[in-house]
């Protein structure tokens, strides 16, 4: 357990920008951030930080919270783990109690696969680095393949030995399950006994973007042909293939800060584009790219370089999968190696700034180099020309930008000497069919909507005479200001004005009048609130940003970033108000009789109701006592302080 003051200060130290800056790219809009939702698939960005209340809200998804719930939604992290994360990345010590034997059985499964993953890493870099089979076998590989130490240490590269259980028996001496071994892959159950999935091979561990070591790949030393060359995890709980990117881990700030990622194919490109200083690079791992993976990137650039080695061949049978890239409003480009060469065979043969000179001079657009391909093929043959013309327009259809799309014809035409107004017609035919079949009419069809216009943050509509509203006014008022001071008068003198909490004078006017809350978030968190303030001391807004209870996290968030609803019900009403803070005091003072003014009509709505059907004379008496009783309440209300009832 992590103690209530280690996780204020992390609350209070983690700055938000900075979190999720390490997932998205935020622009600065006003006094937000912006960038791409990294929890739905969007093209304009409408996933809003701000950095001044500590929140984000993505107004596609409506995903919401502080960095803490950034960290829980994006890496499955349970609560706890989110602010160990943070307290690293702050490198705040956390005070935690050791875990005892029941604590350690109760850790959910996925916590129980990384920390198996982590220790088999742990293992197989050491047998690696220290054990004289490691050292002559796995070690000396890597040197003859060029990989320098550090880079070993870096991608906490390993070795698994010949041995066929040497993992497993080690793992469970430790107290690992066997369940656990076989679920991360690690073993393989054969009658009753494990055995090592990797054995007599070298290990590359594979991380989630926040350093997780989540599976792993292996690859035989030298070259028999009766063996795979590389085995890999299977899929587990915490290892998705197409939703991970080997490298992602290690390059994700270098991708960030050359607004560019570099795609190649597996862990030795990874690591020799690393070791020639190129760092925003990751791999696929022998497949083409999922939708999930491109979103990945996407979050950090929208600019991808795809280092293909120079076989026609496999680069045309990819070029589905990168139209799916260029669909997603990426831009693409690729780099094709001479003959031969991978990128990880040409790193290793050329000096780390050629490496990077030849990237940047060989990167073409992706539509260029496909219509320089198929060109070549094409020859001066009519029937294949007319088939390539129409492959190109079709790919140059998927960009959602018409820019980009009038450029590409543009210069494709001059390419491919065919007139522009070709390319234009069949482009045309294309987007309309689209526009039929219900695709995205508006980005086909008119101009690209300007930036500041897509982004805009929708308008919340809510109907301002609902009770709901009205006791969210109330919560929204004791997150935001419970703690500050309003100067209150006193019944008794009439004149002396005294300091008050906004939580205490709330919470006091409301438990004295006996007024229920009907929506039942509200009611948890008005109970929750008031239970706190009165055995405790008023409690922080934090404690329901990041409560447990993920309705009523997403419930805070959304109440502190609508300031201006009650001001709406203002102006409404006629009252000039400038800016909330300077009106706390009035602001408190309607919210309480609005919620009272509104809960009392509707009290007496009922009783009137029940009035109405009531047969027995003593109960339509009791009746209408309490009817009476009610409308003294609110004629007082009416009359107290503002003197005017603001909801109608
Ligand atoms: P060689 O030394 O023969 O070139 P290699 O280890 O470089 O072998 P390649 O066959 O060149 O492997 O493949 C290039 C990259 O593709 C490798 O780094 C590896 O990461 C990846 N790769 C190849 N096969 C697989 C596979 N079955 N699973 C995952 N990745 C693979
Ligand atoms: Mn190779």
């Amino acid at each position: 357990m992590i103690n209530r003051e280690t996780i204020d200060n992390i609350i209070t130290t983690a700055r938000i920008e900075e979190v999720i800056g390490d997932y998205v790219n935020l622009r600065r809009r006003g006094v937000n951030l912006l960038g791409l939702c990294p929890f739905h698939n969007e093209k304009t960005p409408s996933f809003t930080v701000s950095p001044a209340k500590g929140i984000y809200k993505c107004f596609g998804c409506g995903k919401a919270g502080n960095s803490v719930n950034f960290i829980m939604e994006h890496e499955h992290y349970s609560y706890p783990e989110a602010l160990k994360y943070l307290a690293r990345k702050y490198n705040i010590e956390v005070e935690e109690q050791e875990q005892t034997p029941e604590q350690l059985l109760e850790q959910n499964e996925k916590e129980s696969l990384y920390n198996l993953n982590l220790f088999a890493q742990q293992y197989f870099t050491k047998t690696l680095l220290e054990s004289s089979e490691g050292k002559s076998v796995g070690l000396s590989y890597f040197r003859e393949r060029g990989i320098r130490e550090d880079l070993v240490h870096k991608f906490q590269l390993g070795y698994s030995p010949e041995k066929r259980d040497a993992l497993s028996e080690n793992a469970t001496q430790n107290g690992y399950k066997k369940e656990y071994l076989v679920k991360t892959g690690l073993s393989i159950e054969k009658e009753d006994r494990i055995y090592d999935r990797f054995h007599s091979r070298v290990i590359f561990p594979i991380h989630s973007a926040s350093g997780r070591v989540i599976g792993f790949g292996g690859r035989i030393l030298g070259s028999d042909k009766t063996k795979a060359k590389y085995v890999n995890s299977p899929e587990s709980e915490i290892y998705n293939k197409s939703k991970t990117l080997y490298g992602i881990y290690f390059a994700k700030s270098a991708i960030i800060s050359k607004d560019s990622c570099l795609l190649v194919e597996g862990y030795t490109d990874v690591i020799s584009m690393h070791q020639a200083g190129i760092e925003n690079v990751v791999a696929s791992s022998g497949t083409s790219l999922t939708h999930d993976q491109v979103r990945m990137i996407q979050r950090y650039t929208p600019n991808i370089t795809i280092l293909y080695d120079g076989d026609p061949a496999g680069i045309k049978a990819s070029f589905r999968g990168i139209d799916m890239i260029v669909e997603e409003g990426m831009n693409v480009k690729i780099v094709l190696f001479p003959d031969g060469e991978d990128p990880d065979s040409f790193a290793r043969k050329h000096h780390p700034s050629e490496v990077e000179k030849f990237v940047q001079e060989n990167a073409v657009n992706f539509i260029l180099f496909k219509t320089r391909l198929l060109l070549d093929e094409t020859k001066n043959d009519p029937i294949r020309k007319a088939a390539l013309i129409r492959e190109i327009v079709n790919t140059i259809s998927l960009i959602p930008d018409r820019i980009s799309r009038s450029l590409y014809v543009k210069e494709c035409s001059a390419l491919m000497a065919i007139s522009e107004q070709i390319l234009l017609s069949e482009l045309n035919k294309i987007l309309r069919a689209k526009i039929k079949k219900g695709m995205p009419a508006e980005e086909h069809e008119t101009d690209v909507i300007p930036e500041e216009q897509a982004a805009a943050e929708p308008q919340l509509e809510i109907d301002l005479d609902s009770p709901e509203y009205q006791e969210k006014e109330i919560i929204r008022l004791l997150l935001l200001y419970g703690q500050e001071i309003i100067m209150i008068k006193l019944k008794s003198t009439d004149e002396e004005e005294v300091p008050v909490q906004v939580a205490d004078y709330v919470l006091n006017d409301l438990l004295n009048d006996e007024m229920g809350f009907e929506n039942e978030i509200f009611r948890a968190m008005f109970e929750e609130y008031s239970r706190e303030a009165e055995t405790d001391s008023i409690p922080d807004r934090n404690r329901f940003l990041s409560h447990n209870d993920p309705e009523i996290s997403k419930t805070a968030v959304n109440l502190i970033f609508t300031p201006y609803e009650l001001s709406q019900n203002w102006l409404k009403n006629n009252i000039m108000i400038t800016s909330e803070e300077t009106r706390l005091h009035m602001h408190v003072m309607l919210a309480l009789h609005a919620f009272k003014a509104k809960k009392l009509d509707k009290m007496m709505s009922e009783t009137q109701k029940q009035l109405a059907a009531a047969t027995i004379q003593e109960e339509q008496t009791e009746l209408m006592k309490k009817l009476q009783g009610l409308k003294k309440q609110s004629i007082r209300i009416n009359k107290d302080g503002l003197g005017r009832i603001i909801t109608r």
